[in-house]
């Protein structure tokens, strides 16, 4: 986007990217459906980001979810919105985007160089293996410090601090729990818990979770990274649509004889996997009805961590914004821009990722088009 924005400016733009080829997460991202952004006004997607909200807000008013949309629909990529606002290309995956924007890319005569890894500076010269090159302006955009087999591997760290610019330690957010689960529960991995609310902290949402070998998975869960990484116990209402009282009367109604898990079954309708849960967190569970009640909107299930941060869908972190001046250009380096998730920011899955992605890189090469002198094309 960086690279789309000097070009379009006037600029002549070269990519150098490490991989034998570009954009390898943009892909793995669309292979689950690339979300590309969520369908809610400014206000609404601002919050999202958390402690970054204040310093990405410009960059968001200048690229915000419709943007993205209308950006990809330019690009002859019909998009759509799901159920939960999330917006996807028609294609679910990416490479038909990807291969659209690139070839407007080589329109704008921007040429991509692959198997160019970036090695730190000499002088003001940028060291690749292959020699050095001294641009006008630079952009980095060298991505987190996960999934690091697709490129984003964070090596550029040392490079940058260096510099003395301020960086905060990648963290991992978006990823899966980890929980060894007792012997009882290798009956239901693989299986999800729905319906649910999930809670850390002060966060909570009504997502899912997928119970897996080392833990658990899932949208409902990568909300909730930022509190359980501190190591704050996920918290499970298991009947969010009910209270104690109406839960407590439900159980009062079936037979006094039937076992508490046929009571949870028959009263409340629970399925094998919520029954396998409350009883992991809560073992043996109450006999009185207002106590058992009391329980299943209160699971407490203590855990090991996220998952290692090469596995999680995004890191918190970065290059810090004091480190940057309101163009996102490196205090200690003029003429350096940085964009993408290499900046200390996070936010939930959702398509918040790419659309934070996409307008940092925007908003970075329309910094670097000014520092060179050129206006930002409309
Ligand atoms: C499995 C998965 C699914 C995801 N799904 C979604 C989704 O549906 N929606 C969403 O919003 N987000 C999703 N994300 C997150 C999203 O893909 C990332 O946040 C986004 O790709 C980050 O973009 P970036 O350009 O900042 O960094 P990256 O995409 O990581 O790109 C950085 C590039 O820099 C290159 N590079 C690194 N160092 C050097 C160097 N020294 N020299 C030259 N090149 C270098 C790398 O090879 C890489 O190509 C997903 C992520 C994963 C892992």
């Amino acid at each position: 986007m960086a690279a789309q924005e000097l070009a379009r400016a006037g600029a002549l733009v070269t990519v150098f990217e490490a991989k034998p080829t570009v954009a390898r997460k943009f892909l793995m991202a669309g292979k689950s459906g690339l979300n590309l952004a969520k369908n809610e006004t400014f206000d609404q997607q601002l919050p999202h980001y958390f402690e970054a909200s204040a310093a990405l807000a410009p960059m968001l008013a200048g690229f915000d979810a419709q943007a993205v949309m209308r950006w990809a629909e330019g690009l002859g990529q019909a998009v759509f919105t799901g159920s939960t606002q999330r917006v996807f290309p028609v294609a679910m995956k990416g490479s038909p985007l990807l291969r659209a924007w690139l070839r407007y890319l080589h329109q704008l005569g921007v040429t991509i160089k692959t198997n160019e890894r970036w090695q730190g500076w000499q002088g003001t010269a940028l060291a690749f293996g292959s020699g050095s090159v001294a641009p006008d302006v630079t952009v980095l955009a060298l991505g987190g410090a996960s999934w690091s087999r697709l490129g984003s591997d964070g090596a550029w760290v040392k490079t940058l601090g260096e510099t003395g610019s301020a960086l905060a330690p990648f963290q991992p957010t978006n990823a899966g729990l980890c929980r060894a689960w007792s012997a009882h529960m290798a009956p239901h991995l693989g299986a999800a818990l729905k319906g649910v609310r999930l809670s850390a902290g002060d966060l909570s949402t009504r997502g899912e979770a997928v119970l897996s070998q080392s833990g658990l998975e899932g949208g409902g869960i990568y909300m909730l990274s930022r509190a359980l990484r501190t190591g704050a116990p996920l918290r499970i209402d298991l009947l969010p649509d009910l209270d104690v009282t109406q839960i407590q009367n439900r159980l009062e109604n079936v037979a006094r004889k039937a076992s508490t898990k046929v009571a949870l079954r028959k009263a409340l309708r629970l399925d094998p996997v919520k029954i396998a849960i409350a009883q992991e967190c809560a073992h043996p569970l109450p006999r009185s009805a207002r106590d058992l009640a009391r329980a299943l909107k209160a699971l407490e299930l203590d855990h090991q961590g996220l998952a290692p941060l090469d596995q999680a869908i995004s890191v918190a972190g970065g290059v810090q914004f004091e480190a940057l001046n309101d163009d996102l250009m490196l205090r200690n380096r003029p003429g350096v821009f940085c964009a993408g998730e290499m900046l200390d920011w996070e936010a939930p899955t959702g398509g918040y990722l790419i659309t934070g992605c996409l307008a940092t890189g925007r908003w970075a090469g329309r910094g670097a088009a000014r520092y060179l002198g050129l206006e930002p094309a409309d």
